[in-house]
């Protein structure tokens, strides 16, 4: 619990001239601070140490980072979508959704060349390269 993740999160949302609530920036510092994207009931445990968010306002509070370009989303393999936040430099990057475990992990290292190789007149809005295996948790040792 690094004071820079809130401060992080908040000046992320008032940058963009909006109300930093404290259901936002919660929810948005979670994101921060997570590894790979989390489900809805994962983001629930992570924000219940410091007191519970009702779940409608989680919901809601979630379409609201996404629609404001904070966070996105990816459907895992069992078919449950997982949030995380975005980053300015990371948009367009590949995920890995697992088919054993069905955690998804961002790769933003990783940004699929085609996005730069449109024809004349096609203007990208987002890319979405999904890539489906196991992870390094789920290998045979
Ligand atoms: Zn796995
Ligand atoms: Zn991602």
């Amino acid at each position: 619990m690094t004071n820079s993740t809130q401060a992080h999160a908040e000046v992320a949302i008032t940058n963009l001239g909006e109300r930093a609530t404290e259901a936002r920036r919660r929810t948005l510092e979670v994101l921060l601070r997570a590894e790979r994207p989390l489900s809805h009931t994962e983001i629930e445990a992570a924000l219940a140490a410091r007191g519970v968010l009702d779940r409608v306002t989680l919901y809601r509070v979630l379409d609201w980072l996404v629609a404001k370009g904070l966070a996105h989303k990816i459907e895992g393999h069992d078919r449950v979508w997982r949030f995380n936040a975005t980053a300015d430099d990371a948009r367009g990057h590949a995920h890995f959704c697992c088919t054993d475990c069905s955690k998804v992990y961002c790769l933003t290292g990783i940004k699929p060349a085609f996005v730069l190789s449109l024809p004349p007149g096609f203007r990208l809005g987002e890319a979405d390269l999904s890539l489906r295996g196991t992870c390094p948790d789920c290998q045979p040792r």
